[in-house]
């Protein structure tokens, strides 16, 4: 059965790329029928927060990547880890070793001396017919992988192809720190295979460990899971992606008002592609999503594209969809929706001009707030001229019937009587009722802000 994991460092936010990651592990194991791992790796006590654990777990939420089985947290797997590190020193494929950080430190010296890679020389490596130092008793000893000399290491990676290092290119990891502490690779070597995974999909930054690991999992007579790199995710401007790009953390895009659809629809397309389809539901994604389709290169990010996807998706959720989401971010802003027009009536209303739900919320707060006209805009906008129609429309909204067309109409008799053209009147009024020089129609505009408000917005301009 295929297993596939997730298996972030808790050192920060869930950004983008790993929100990638573990979208495209979760559907690798949906597509497959299998199983999806959370695994968290906080065994890098300096950097990890229990924030970053729960920013984990609120963005794999919020994209709703459940998983079927964990969290499982490093830290509480030292055990293990210990027992497989005296199993393999018992077996004789991890030995300790006794140099010191000095002695270390003076070795790599004198190989970047002779223009050498820095690389332990395995002087406590124990061979057949070698004879050891004396162990010195004032040094707690590392225990070291013994990886296999000759050869290679060779894996098909699912994304990147064909990958062939040589074991003379590795030298002897450490799997164990001085204080007993299991290192990293180590203990994703072990986790991988305790938890029977059979898909490492993960992040390319990860390829350079791949080796080691497969030779860790080899020494320790575990099945090598196949390996699929995804290649980086690169800003709008084509450097890496970072801060400087915005909204990096995934639940940003919530606070900025996007949807989680939008974010998984374009996250699925970061370095996946299926034909030209662009937009297509979880459910299509899971059904056509594989390894083979993956780009190796690296994928380009497109915030236009992501603001048209959130876009669609706000439109085909539609009013009534949107009205809670929408109601929540009012309320945020200290506004009770049900003091003003309908939301719905609203939503609909403008959900065609918005991108985000943010935008579509702001644009809707002149509707449930006092509206303070720009002065400036004011002054540009409503002619000396134009008053004293203004306030024969005005009065006229007294007692029309009160819906668009009839408003509508009121509205073009006054401008017929004037020999007005429509924005004349148009403008002052949009930016009179609602402070704002671009709205839809300006009837609807009137229908949907209610008599009441509309005839105490204009009273002060006749
Ligand atoms: N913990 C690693 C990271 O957050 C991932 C390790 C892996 O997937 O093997 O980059």
């Amino acid at each position: 059965m295929t297993r596939t994991r997730f298996a972030p460092s808790p050192t920060g936010f869930l950004h983008i790329g790993g929100a990638r990651t573990a979208l495209f592990a979760w559907a690798y194991a949906r597509h497959h029928g299998g199983k999806f791992i959370l695994r968290i790796e906080d065994t890098d006590l300096e950097r990890s927060t229990p924030e970053a654990v729960q920013a984990i777990f609120d963005g794999m939420a919020w994209l709703g990547l459940e998983h079927d089985e964990g969290p499982f947290f490093q830290m509480q797997r030292m055990a293990r880890y210990k027992a497989v590190i005296k199993e393999m020193l018992a077996a004789g494929t991890a030995y300790p070793c006794y140099m010191s950080p000095a002695e270390l430190e003076a070795l790599r010296e004198a190989q970047r001396a002779r223009g050498e890679k820095p690389r332990y020389d395995g002087r406590w490596r124990p061979e057949a017919g070698k004879k050891l130092p004396p162990c010195p008793s004032d040094i707690e000893p590392v225990i070291r992988f013994k990886n296999p000399q000759a050869g290679s290491v060779v894996w098909n990676d699912l994304v990147k192809g064909e990958i062939e290092i040589a074991n003379s290119e590795l030298d002897d990891l450490v799997i164990a720190r001085a204080d007993g502490t299991p290192t990293y690779n180590f203990c994703v070597v072990v986790d991988d295979w305790d938890m029977g995974i059979t898909h490492v999909i993960r992040g390319d930054d990860h390829v350079n460990n791949t080796p080691r690991q497969i030779n860790i999992l080899k020494a320790l007579g575990a099945s090598v899971p196949e390996y699929a790199h995804l290649s980086m995710i690169l800003g709008d401007d084509g450097t890496k992606l970072s801060k400087r790009h915005g909204a990096v953390s995934v639940m940003q895009y919530d606070t900025d008002g996007f949807l989680p659809e939008a974010v998984i629809n374009y996250l699925a397309r970061l370095g996946w592609a299926h034909g030209n389809d662009e937009i297509f539901t979880r459910e299509q994604f899971i059904a056509w999503f594989d390894l083979t389709n993956i780009t190796p290169s690296a994928a380009q990010f497109n915030s236009e594209k992501l603001l048209w996807l959130n876009q669609h998706y706000m439109k085909q959720m539609g009013a009534t969809g949107l009205a809670p989401e929408i109601a929540a971010r009012l309320r945020s802003k200290n506004i009770t929706p049900e003091s003003g027009p309908d939301l719905t009536a609203a939503i609909a209303l403008y959900v065609e001009r918005c991108q985000t739900l943010n935008a579509l919320t702001n644009v809707l707060l002149p509707f449930y707030r006092e509206a303070t006209p720009d002065a400036a805009l004011l002054a540009q906008h409503l002619a000396d001229a134009a008053r004293p129609a203004l306030a024969e429309f005005a009065a006229a909204l007294e007692t029309v019937d009160w819906n668009t067309a009839a408003i509508g109409a009121a509205l073009k008799d006054v401008l017929k009587r004037h020999g007005f053209k429509m924005p004349q009147l148009a403008m002052p009024l949009r930016v009179i009722l609602l402070g704002a020089t671009e709205t839809p129609s300006v009837d609807a505009v009137i229908a949907l802000l209610g008599r009441e408000r509309v005839l105490a917005r204009l009273s002060g301009y006749k």
